[in-house]
C-alpha cells in the first residue's frame, strides 16, 4: 500500500457541530486547506437554516471560497431540494446520509431507512442527468446510541440495495463513535464500502483506522483539529484529527500527499476561530520530525 486518499470534513460536518463562525471565517478555513496538498473537501451542506444554522450561509460561503483545480469538493444534502441547490451551485459530488438504525434515521430525518433508501434512489437520476455523483453515507454503521448493535448483514444489504439502485459510492459513518477495530473488523470482512467516516469519541479513531487499511480501504474522513463533536455526547470529541491521521500514515510510509506542517497551521487557525481548545495530540505538541 503505497497512498491514503484522506477528505478533509472541518468545513462541514465539523463546523455543524460548532458553535456558528462567521462566513468569513468559513472561507479562509476552506482556501487554508485548499492549499494543504489535501486533495477532496467537504466543503457545505445545503439543508433548511432552521435544520441548521450553522450551513445557513452555505451559498454564500461557496460562492467566495477559492476553487482551486486540483481539489475535489463535496456538498452534503439531505433530500432533493438540497441536491437541486448543490447542483445549481455547481458541485459535482453530492453526498446524502442514511442510518441503518431505523429509530437514528426516523429522529433524524423522520422517516424510516427503507423510506430514506427509496428518496435515495429517486435521487440518483437526478444527480446523474446533472453530470454529478452520489455518495451514499451509512451512518451508525458501527453502532447506534438508541438500538445498540447493529448487525452488518443489515448493512451489507444496504449497500447492496443502493448500488444496485445505481449510487456511485458508498461509505460508513461513525458520527457516535461507536466503533472499535473489532467492530471494524466484523463489518469490512462481510461488506467494503470506498470510504470510511470514523470518530475520536472514544479513543479508538485511529486504531479503528489501522484495522480498516488491512481490509483495503484506502479512503478516510477527518477533520483539521477534530474540529466537530458527537451529537449524542455535548464536549466530546468529535472528528478524527487530520493531522493525527496524516502524522501515523506518513510515518507508515502511506502518502497522504498533505504538508503536515500546513495542515497544523490551518488547525491552529481554526483553534482561533472557535475560540476553544481543539482535541488533537499532534496540533498540541507538533509532529515527530519537529526538532526542538
Ligand atoms: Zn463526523
Amino acid at each position: 500500500m503505497d497512498a491514503v486518499s484522506i477528505r478533509e470534513v472541518a468545513p462541514r460536518d465539523g463546523l455543524q457541530n460548532e458553535k456558528p463562525i462567521p462566513a468569513d471565517d468559513k472561507v479562509r478555513l476552506i482556501d487554508a486547506l485548499s492549499r494543504t496538498g489535501v486533495r477532496r473537501i467537504e466543503a457545505v451542506s445545503f439543508v433548511h437554516p432552521k435544520a441548521i444554522p450553522q450551513m445557513a450561509d452555505a451559498d454564500e460561503v461557496w460562492t467566495r471560497a477559492w476553487h482551486n483545480p486540483d481539489v475535489r469538493y463535496s456538498a452534503l444534502i439531505p433530500n432533493t431540494r438540497g441536491a437541486q441547490r448543490a447542483l445549481a451551485a455547481g458541485f459535482r459530488e453530492i453526498e446524502v446520509v442514511v442510518s441503518a438504525s431505523d429509530t437514528h434515521n426516523r429522529r433524524n430525518l423522520n422517516r424510516s431507512t427503507d423510506e430514506s433508501l427509496d428518496d435515495i434512489a429517486a435521487l440518483i437520476p437526478l444527480v446523474h442527468e446533472a453530470g454529478a455523483t452520489l455518495e451514499v453515507i451509512i451512518a451508525t454503521s458501527f453502532g447506534c446510541p438508541f438500538e445498540g448493535d447493529i448487525d452488518p448483514a443489515r448493512v451489507a444489504s444496504m449497500v447492496e440495495r443502493v448500488r444496485s439502485d445505481g449510487a456511485d459510492r458508498t461509505a460508513f459513518g461513525d458520527t457516535t463513535g461507536m466503533a472499535t477495530p473489532r467492530r471494524v473488523k466484523d463489518l469490512l470482512s462481510q461488506v467494503r464500502p470506498e470510504l470510511l467516516h470514523f470518530h475520536n469519541t472514544r479513543g479508538t479513531g485511529l486504531a479503528n483506522v489501522l484495522t480498516a487499511l488491512e481490509f483495503g480501504v484506502r479512503e478516510f474522513d477527518a477533520s483539521a483539529g477534530g474540529i466537530g463533536g458527537c451529537p449524542y455526547a455535548p464536549g466530546a470529541s468529535g472528528n478524527i484529527a487530520t493531522e493525527e491521521l496524516v502524522h501515523m500514515l506518513e510515518d507508515l510510509g502511506i502518502a497522504t500527499g498533505i504538508d503536515l506542517e500546513a495542515l497544523i497551521g490551518v488547525a491552529e487557525m481554526a483553534e482561533k476561530m472557535l475560540g476553544r481548545t481543539l482535541p488533537s495530540g499532534v496540533l498540541r505538541a507538533g509532529p515527530r520530525t519537529r526538532l526542538v
